[in-house]
């Protein structure tokens, strides 16, 4: 093969991708020929309560919505007739498989098919369905990550339905599914997924929070909900060119690549005009998505070339996770059609902006009334600011858990890189609610800006919820009836940040309702004893509040001074999860059923870094060795045939090609050079047992190494001839669509 020939892989894709048209699919449309309201087939793929209410009877609907968010469990003659009514159901669209549908700890979705079509007892076919197969599966669970929990005897797991989250149907071209939301246990109750702990932390801050409403003059409250809405950002890629580049295909990420001149410094990306054929993608998985219930909202260009973002109307916390995991499978999926690649890697590309995903997080009471908006009159913005101060309080008392749940290999690329939020937890509430609780903190009464109407009573002013301010930079922002966290990766499952946030509320707030139980002492709370509450926590955990520019230096200091942990990458950040005190309070809420199950998580997400690391390094050594090595090889062969032919016509090689093949020589040789390194480093990596020290290690020796070695990389791509260059470059990646 010529030279040249090498390239030419890399050509072709971008021709064909430059060439693609966007696809069209086949819409719902009316006779007229014009698309139908999408409220007209939102969720009917899904068996929702409507469906429930059409199949059972109503005892069995009102059992069913019981066993939401309490503990009560479903009987089993319920889940007989839910899975008769299912059945009938999922059979009358087409399906022909079933699959509980759960989220082991690798924070992407499981399941595994069983045929409706069975024998029956003279042995004649038929399709058949039971609430006992409903309710239980058993999946081989020796094969996903437990963190050591199920060895040996004790390797069984099974999943059981969450009849919280609707059934739905997952299409295919050539079949129907019916999957049911499950969670993954073992058989002595512990968790082995990210759905029961999401589930119970939602009871556990529904038992606190339910108390601190009854204390607040609230008695008729009966529980409250969590809820949540993800903004979920990601990368598409034309496929021909995803799959010309190893790093993409194995880690997600490029691993080499010299970032274009022009990027996103013009900032005519963000919020800019949707490429056609991007947007035809969009509303196709859309399209899908509404089948499936799921409430898409917004969708728009982010800030890098090729980088968008989605988001739904939030939902139900438990439900919103799901949603989450489905939007994220069906944009993968659909742009398979669109012969694109979505990437969900935190960090695609060097150098531009990453993914992120933020949680709009909130609670409601059960007449679905949002405990964090300012109400109109004062008892209810005492109520109002307690629920502040009881989440202040808890991102305070427990940051280090909450930056836990944030932590990944891929997210280490965002978490302080002046993109996203740093690695410290802060609170940012806003200019007017900083001075309406630092003015009733020193007993002065708010000041005019912050007190607009109704101050009369009880010194509570009314406040405005316009007031919030959108600063960027904080990775937990109060935006006027809800917080946002921020600092998720744009990959990670929404569950365990909502779990964490959820088991730290509820223990700041049942600490603040037995404060505010000695201050009643027997009597039942004045709106002064609850805002006496308010304004102590507040004052003992404003320290995590911070209204300024996050991504600024001075505030790492600042920071410090304050005290507030600064845990910068996975395997620091990891840690707190093994703190015994962090085990006490998990347990206690009845997140975990021991401090075992910690020590359990601990290790599967220590070992996912280290294996997310090592395929990265050990991607990286084979496209040096086969691809980057080789084009400055041959290009250095081409400079010498060039000098040869120089000095033969003119008797003397000039000193501008010379330097050229010095240049490129000197830098293949170092690449080399690292190259046996990075060899060497990956051999001393397998043999280490000690996984917090390897981890740690290669968070900081290994990710050098890695930069070391891509930046030569990138210097060599900028001295080799276009046409030996195998790769797809950056510029290629994000512009050809
Ligand atoms: P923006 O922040 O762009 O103004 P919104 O305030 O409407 O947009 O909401 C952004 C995200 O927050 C959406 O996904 C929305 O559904 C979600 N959200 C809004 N209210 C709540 C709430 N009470 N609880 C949880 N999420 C919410
Ligand atoms: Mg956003």
């Amino acid at each position: 093969m010529s030279a040249h020939g090498r390239s030419s892989a890399r050509y072709t894709a971008l021709l064909t991708a430059s060439a693609r048209k966007p696809r069209k699919f086949e819409r719902f449309l009316r006779p007229e020929g014009t698309q139908v309201n999408v409220s007209s087939y939102f969720g009917v793929n899904t068996f929702g309560w409507k469906l429930m209410e059409k199949y059972l009877s109503a005892a069995d609907v009102a059992e069913l919505r019981e066993s939401s968010p309490s503990k009560r469990k479903l009987t089993r003659e319920t889940a007989e007739k839910v899975a008769a009514a299912v059945k009938d159901w999922a059979l009358a669209k087409g399906a022909t498989h079933y699959s509980h549908w759960f989220q082991p700890q690798t924070g992407a979705t499981a399941e595994k098919h069983d045929a409706f079509f069975s024998f029956d007892k003279q042995g004649g076919p038929i399709e058949s369905f039971t609430g006992k197969l409903l309710m239980q599966q058993e999946p081989d669970a020796s094969s996903f990550p437990s963190g050591g929990r199920r060895s040996t005897f004790e390797a069984r797991g099974y999943t059981a339905w969450d009849a919280t989250s609707p059934m739905f149907l997952m299409e295919s071209d050539n079949g129907l599914t019916l999957c049911i939301p499950s969670v993954f246990v073992s058989y002595s109750g512990e968790s082995l997924d990210n759905k029961t702990p999401l589930l119970r932390s939602i009871t556990a801050l529904s038992e606190v929070a339910t108390d601190s409403l009854q204390l607040l003059g609230y008695p008729e409250t009966k529980y409250v909900t969590t809820t949540c809405g993800a903004e979920q950002e990601y990368f598409v890629i034309d496929r021909s060119l995803y799959e010309l580049r190893p790093d993409l295909v194995l880690s997600g990420r490029t691993l080499l690549g010299r970032i274009p001149p022009k990027h996103q410094q013009l900032e005519d990306h963000y919020f800019g005009s949707i490429n056609q054929r991007v947007l035809s993608f969009m509303i196709e998985a859309e399209f899908e998505l509404f089948k499936l219930g799921v409430p898409c909202k917004t969708r728009h260009n982010e800030v890098a070339p090729s980088q968008c973002e989605a988001a739904p109307i939030f939902e139900f916390a438990n439900i919103a996770a799901d949603h989450n995991q489905l939007v994220m499978e069906v944009l993968k999926n659909v742009a398979r059609r669109h012969d694109l690649v979505v990437l969900f890697h935190e960090k695609p590309y060097a150098g531009m902006n990453g993914s992120g995903k933020h949680l709009n997080w909130s609670m409601a009471d059960n007449t679905n009334h949002n405990l964090l908006e300012p109400g109109d009159v004062p008892h209810e913005n005492v109520r109002f600011l307690y629920f502040l101060a009881g989440t202040v309080k808890a991102i305070h008392d427990w940051a280090p858990l909450i930056r836990s749940s944030v932590a990944s290999a891929g997210n280490d690329f965002r978490l302080g890189a002046n993109e996203a939020p740093p690695a410290i937890m802060s609170v940012f509430l806003g200019e007017t609610l900083t001075e309406v609780l630092e003015r009733l903190g020193s007993g002065q009464s708010p000041s005019q800006k912050s007190r607009e109407i109704n101050l009369d009573l009880a010194r509570i002013p009314v406040i405005s919820k316009d007031n919030t301010d959108r600063n960027r930079t904080s990775p937990f922002a109060f935006t006027g009836n809800k917080f946002e966290f921020r600092a998720l990766g744009a990959s990670q499952s929404v569950s365990m940040p909502t779990v964490h946030l959820n088991s730290a509320v509820a223990t700041a707030l049942s600490e603040m309702n037995a404060s505010l139980r000695k201050k009643a002492n027997g009597a039942k709370p004045t709106d002064q004893q609850v805002l006496e509450v308010v304004l102590e926590t507040y004052a003992a955990t404003k320290r995590v509040c911070f209204e300024g520019n996050g991504y600024a230096g001075e505030w790492h200091k600042e920071a410090e001074r304050r005290g507030l942990p600064h845990l910068r990458t996975t395997p620091e950040a990891l840690t707190p999860i093994k703190d015994p005190k962090v085990k006490d309070m998990l347990v206690k809420l009845g997140i975990y059923n021991s401090e075992d199950e910690l020590d359990s998580r601990y290790n599967v997400l220590i070992e996912r870094y280290i294996k997310v690391r090592l395929i990265e390094l050990e991607t990286l050594h084979e496209m040096i060795s086969t691809h980057v090595i080789p084009a400055a090889s041959m290009q250095l062969a081409e400079l010498r045939e060039a000098c040869l032919a120089t000095r033969d016509m003119l008797g003397t090689v000039g000193s501008g090609q010379k330097k050229a093949f010095e240049t490129l020589n000197t830098l293949a040789e170092s690449l080399m050079a690292q190259r046996e390194k990075l060899g060497q480093y990956l051999q001393k990596c397998n043999s280490n047992e000690d996984h917090h020290g390897l981890a740690a290690s290669i968070a900081a020796d290994g990710m050098q190494l890695l930069q070391d070695i891509s930046t030569i990389s990138n210097e060599i791509e900028v001295n080799v001839d276009d046409q030996l260059w195998s790769l797809p470059k950056l510029r290629e990646m994000i512009y050809t669509l």
